[in-house]
């Protein structure tokens, strides 16, 4: 402690237990498997908030040559524990980071702790507006989206991360001196969702479209199938921009105590962003499959108001649960050809002990219909029977309720790990999130 705090003056380091306290925390609690596991886990012992690159390799360089662990931080609002440091060491804190390098013609240069809706509110001024990001937007680092999300708002236009929606990112790594690499192209996935284990980001450059108007709106069916059905056919049609299309079953809509008066009960909700001029387009679409447009968000409003995309992704189980603290979720995705088909077996199995609710992606090309089901939680071992059976019937689960990368995150991470080989060789950066499977 005393050579850190000499090393690099107290004003980058806190000791104190508040702080460690705090910033050791991300939204594990978000799953009640995660939340017995980790609410005890021990504080961090130091916290280091460096304001630029050198800073960051000092600390990195200091860590290597003291054997001391590394776990990197954003705002802490990932919901797998990936922040929380499971063998302590130092919490490396990068929201000071927080610089807008460069908004060029379709891109966004970035220190990696600069928050999504400052660089999108820049951006808009600017005449452009970022692609994706998650609904956390407001808090979340572009850092931290990179290392440890996956897509969000926009993703039914321009899908996730790994679809090209990160140019290039600024990488040290944890050696006797650091290295500082410049990565782009496929390189890129040895970064993209990596809690922070192969290397850290310290600047990232992201693309940039134009500007579009965003109205946004409540649609309203009678049942989730005509739901899924008008947003499979609004996903396919090109000929109009959206970035949020999220079906929704009863009683989920009924979560959403802002919107109580404008949602009518008992019908399945889509929650839409589409672009202003559409609307007659998307309301007679949605007329097609027996709804209506209910609630309407005029594009001036655009983030003036309470907006529609603060209840779905995972906001939506953050709403649940403020209803029935017991709820929980997964991350699902079904099959196109036979998603109404999966859902009726997952219904006809589990009525209302699993609540769907759906956001329409387009990931690497193919339109996915994705899912953050909602369950009412009553054991471990019953959330995996539920797994088990998602997976019996072709639905994919993600698992949220493990910090381990190769688990919940994008199975296949062979490469990742012979990349934090070389790039971590003492396995100090945030250790425990990825377990080798090639040893
Ligand atoms: P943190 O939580 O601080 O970090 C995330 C991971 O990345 C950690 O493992 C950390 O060690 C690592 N990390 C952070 N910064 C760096 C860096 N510079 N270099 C290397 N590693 C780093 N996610 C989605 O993708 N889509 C959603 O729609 C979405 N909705 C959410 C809704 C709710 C209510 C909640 C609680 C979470 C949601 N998330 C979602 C998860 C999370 O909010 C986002 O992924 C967010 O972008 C994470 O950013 P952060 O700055 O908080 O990262």
């Amino acid at each position: 402690e005393k050579e850190m705090q000499d090393l690099l003056g107290s004003e980058i380091i806190a000791l104190d237990a508040d702080t460690r306290e705090k910033l050791s925390k991300d939204y594990y609690w978000y799953s009640p498997v995660l939340d017995s596991r980790l609410k005890h886990n021990q504080a961090a012992d130091a916290i280091a908030l460096p304001r630029n690159e050198a800073e960051v390799a000092e600390i990195l360089a200091f860590g290597y040559r003291h054997h001391i662990p590394v776990t990197v931080r954003g705002a802490g609002t990932g919901n797998y524990g990936q922040a929380v440091p499971l063998q302590q060491g130092i919490v490396l804190d990068l929201s000071r980071m927080d610089q807008i390098v460069e908004i060029g013609d379709g891109f966004a240069r970035l220190q990696c702790g600069v928050r999504l809706a400052t660089i999108d509110k820049k951006a808009r001024e600017a005449g452009q507006e970022i692609r994706i990001y998650p609904s956390t937007y407001v808090k979340a680092t572009v850092g931290g989206f990179v290392s440890g999300g996956s897509g969000g708002i926009g993703s039914i236009t321009y899908g996730n991360l790994w679809d090209g929606n990160v140019l290039e990112a600024v990488i040290y790594t944890m050696e006797e001196t650091p290295r500082r690499l410049v990565v782009s192209g496929k390189e890129l996935f040895n970064y993209i969702h990596n809690y922070g284990t192969t290397g850290v980001l310290t600047e990232v450059t992201i693309p940039l479209s134009p500007r579009t108007e965003w109205m946004q709106a409540i649609a309203q069916f009678v049942s989730l199938e005509q739901a899924m059905r008008f947003g499979e056919a609004l996903a396919l049609r090109d000929s109009i921009p959206k970035r949020l299309i999220s079906p929704m079953e009863w009683p989920i809509p009924a979560y959403f105590i802002p919107f109580a008066k404008v949602i009518k009960p008992d019908s399945a909700a889509v929650m839409l962003e589409f672009e202003a001029s559409s609307l007659e387009r998307v309301e007679a679409l949605a007329q097609i499959f027996g709804g209506h447009l209910g609630h309407i968000i005029p594009a001036d409003k655009y983030r003036k108001t309470v907006g529609v995309s603060d209840f779905t992704w995972n906001h939506t189980t953050l709403w649940a649960m403020k209803s029935e603290p017991a709820m929980t979720y997964l991350q699902a995705g079904f099959k196109l050809d036979r998603y109404m088909e999966q859902i009726q077996l997952l219904k006809e199995q589990y009525g209302d002990e699993v609540l769907l609710h759906f956001e329409w992606v387009r990931g690497g090309g193919a339109l996915v219909p994705t899912a953050l089901p909602l369950v009412r939680y009553q054991s471990e071992e019953r959330l995996y029977e539920i797994i088990a059976y998602c997976e019996s019937i072709g639905v994919r689960i993600f698992d949220p309720h493990t910090w381990v990368l190769d688990n919940g995150g994008r199975g296949e991470v062979g490469s990742m790990e012979r990349k934090k080989r070389s790039n971590d060789p003492k396995g100090l950066l945030n250790p425990g999130k990825i377990i080798y499977k090639n040893d």
